[in-house]
């Protein structure tokens, strides 16, 4: 059984067939879904879904590119929300400068506050990080503690990767692998050690190969997976199983 540790099933994309397309994961054997929000609005979306459904976990957290929702009261909000044990995690929080590097001391104080909750309640971190890579890594040296979380659709370099494999975090790995160009992100698959990964969708976006340009969703999980297995070399069975676990293990057993 696979999980997806990344998905925003609470998108609009979705609206017409969710239920059909929650059913298509159990039949696709993509057993377990993580529904991460982003923002007061997403956050809401994503708990109100995930108790309709005993195998949908939600996160919660506030986005680099969300900065609008922060105000004085908003860690208030959030560590409510946190306490509660049907969260699993915490994100996507991180660093985005590609869509606006005008508040990078905010996004970075926004980003270490949610660092704290994680370790406070010992829940793990949804990392996203574009156009940011050395200023994400700085933040979480930054904290001198061991941090539990995964690299969201990871597609830095394969030294970077060390790094944040270092800190004991996972790299998310996503539709992004299966494409030809993706230098980068195969180079990681192969060369790291497969107790790294995590896999996930971020759907609706970065549908993978040979769907790309269409909606993305849980059910396409196998396509990395089966990408993953070719690039190392071993059966999809052992990705399959090997990606479960850890993911099982990084959530702290909460996905059970
Ligand atoms: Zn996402």
């Amino acid at each position: 059984m696979y999980i997806d540790t990344h998905s925003h099933l609470f998108d609009s994309a979705f609206d017409l067939d969710r239920d059909l397309v929650i059913k298509e994961c159990f039949n696709q054997n993509v057993g377990k879904l993580i529904v991460v929000g982003f923002d007061k609005e997403t956050n809401k979306l994503a708990l109100e879904l995930c108790s309709k459904y005993a195998n949908l976990y939600p996160t919660v957290g506030l986005h680099p590119t969300e900065l609008s929702d922060y105000s004085d009261n908003f860690f208030v909000y959030l560590e409510d929300l946190i306490k509660d044990e049907k969260i699993v995690g915490i994100g996507e929080c991180g660093l985005d400068y590609y869509w606006d590097d005008s508040k990078k001391d905010l996004q970075k104080e926004v980003f270490k506050k949610q660092i704290e909750l994680s370790l406070k309640y010992d829940k793990p971190l949804i990392i996203h990080s574009r156009d940011a890579i050395a200023d994400t890594l700085e933040v979480l040296k930054s904290v001198n503690k061991p941090i539990k979380g995964v690299m969201h659709g990871y597609s830095g370099s394969l030294e970077m990767a060390k790094e944040f494999v270092k800190l004991g975090l996972k790299l998310g790995i996503g539709g992004v692998l299966t494409f030809k160009n993706a230098k980068n992100v195969k180079e990681v698959v192969k060369e790291l050690d497969l107790s790294n990964f995590v896999l996930e969708t971020d759907c609706p976006y970065l549908t993978p190969t040979p769907y790309r340009g269409k909606r993305n969703a849980p059910y396409y999980i196998p396509l990395i997976a089966k990408e993953m297995a070719d690039i190392k070399g071993i059966d999809i069975k052992e990705v399959e199983e090997t990606t479960t676990k850890n993911a099982n293990e990084l959530f702290g057993g909460r996905l059970l």
